[in-house]
């Protein structure tokens, strides 16, 4: 294991705990939350973030993301709360572009101003709306590529370079791409946060989140992690080194199945629009060639009979109705009912989410019975 391994090399040996004593093939996991303070070098504790079976963790998704070090909390918000307030005082300002995920978007605009935080929202993914809204005090641009649900890309090397030139620290939420498809790190970007409740965890049976990024600001991250609490069980953090062991297979082969599904969907009568970075069509293709590695397990579409969206779900027999995403099993959300049900109607669809648009977590199975359930729940619209 170096440096320069393979992904799947380091998704299952960076990090890994010894067993000395047994030679066990896989790391021991350590529950304790109680360690020696005396005759030792580290002082561990789990609220500090350094039980063994959570520092091994830091080391794999560290590597997986080529920084320094990384962190792993209990949740996607909890990494990204705690980001985001370890960076930011009373007075400071930030810049957040606007499609980012909902959760995301609550926290800024329910607790920033508490604080005395200004923060300003760019729409799109145009480089010089975020130049535009940089002020003295402004401490970071906080960015999501691809984006949820139209998987817009926004030029991440641009924005490490216009923050580098200002001097304020670039954010990117990694979730959609996972460290499989896109390394912002390698592009420029200081900080890379990731819901590794999604692809990491990958079997719907995970809540986690991770940042990654270098040692000064993984510690600056950590001072304000254990006053906020937001550390995971280490019994979590045992399945979760388990499952990102499969992390390349499985976002490969969902990649591979998404590619197939757009191209089949884009040629069916019943669907209007495919939303897929792959797509020589998607208007940030070009961009995903230059940034990603491949183009990942989350795709959108749009029937035709939109009025008929709810129908079409459940017409479904294989593809689940889902929440959540990036799992192994394929996932369906109607987000004008789910995920953007409280966004005006009208927002809604200026932003280009229409009511029979569908969003869709593609997973491993078989490509001919993904589509062959799709097929068979157009036709009895
Ligand atoms: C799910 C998600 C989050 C939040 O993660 P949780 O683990 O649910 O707290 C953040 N960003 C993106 C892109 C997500 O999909």
């Amino acid at each position: 294991m170096s440096d320069s391994s393979h992904i799947n090399t380091k998704a299952v040996h960076a990090g890994e705990l010894k067993d000395h004593t047994f030679k066990s093939a896989v790391s021991p996991l350590y529950p304790s939350t109680s360690y020696a303070w005396d005759q030792v070098d580290i002082k561990r504790y789990p609220r500090y973030f350094n039980t063994p079976n959570q520092e091994a963790l830091n080391k794999k998704i560290a590597s997986l993301e080529m920084a320094e070090d990384a962190l792993i909390f209990t949740s996607g918000m909890a990494a990204i709360s705690t980001v985001l307030m370890a960076f930011l005082a009373k007075g400071d300002h930030a810049i957040f572009q606007r499609e980012i995920y909902g959760g995301t978007y609550h926290f800024i605009t329910t607790q920033l101003n508490r604080y005395g935080i200004s923060y300003d929202f760019v729409e799109g993914n145009n480089i010089e709306d975020f130049q535009a809204k940089i002020q003295n005090n402004t401490k970071f641009i906080y960015i999501e590529s691809p984006s949820n649900p139209l998987m817009r890309l926004t030029d991440i090397k641009a924005i490490a370079d216009l923050c580098k030139s200002n001097q304020v620290l670039s954010m990117i939420d990694n979730t959609f791409a996972s460290p499989v498809n896109q390394n912002p790190i390698s592009l420029g970007i200081d900080l890379v946060i990731h819901s590794a409740t999604k692809y990491m965890g990958g079997h719907s049976d995970i809540s986690a989140g991770a940042v990654a990024g270098s040692t000064a600001h993984i510690k600056q991250i950590w001072d304000a992690a254990i006053c906020y609490g937001g550390n995971l069980s280490d019994h979590t953090v045992w399945l979760l080194e388990r499952s990102i062991k499969t992390m390349g297979l499985r976002v490969k082969e969902q990649s591979y199945n998404a590619m197939r599904l757009a191209l089949h969907l884009k040629k069916h009568s019943e669907i209007t629009a495919v939303h897929y970075p792959g797509l020589g069509s998607h208007p940030d293709h070009n961009l995903a060639l230059s940034q990603m590695s491949d183009f990942g397990g989350m795709l959108s579409f749009e029937i035709r009979q939109e009025e008929k969206a709810l129908d079409f779900i459940r017409n479904l027999k294989l593809i689940k109705p889902s929440l959540s995403l990036a799992g192994i099993e394929s996932t369906i959300l109607l987000p004008s009912v789910a995920s953007h049900a409280l966004m005006p109607r009208e927002e809604r669809l200026a932003q280009g989410i229409t009511d029979g648009l569908l969003r869709f977590s593609v997973g491993i199975e078989d490509f001919n019975d993904l589509t062959a359930d799709i097929d068979q729940a157009l036709l009895q619209l």
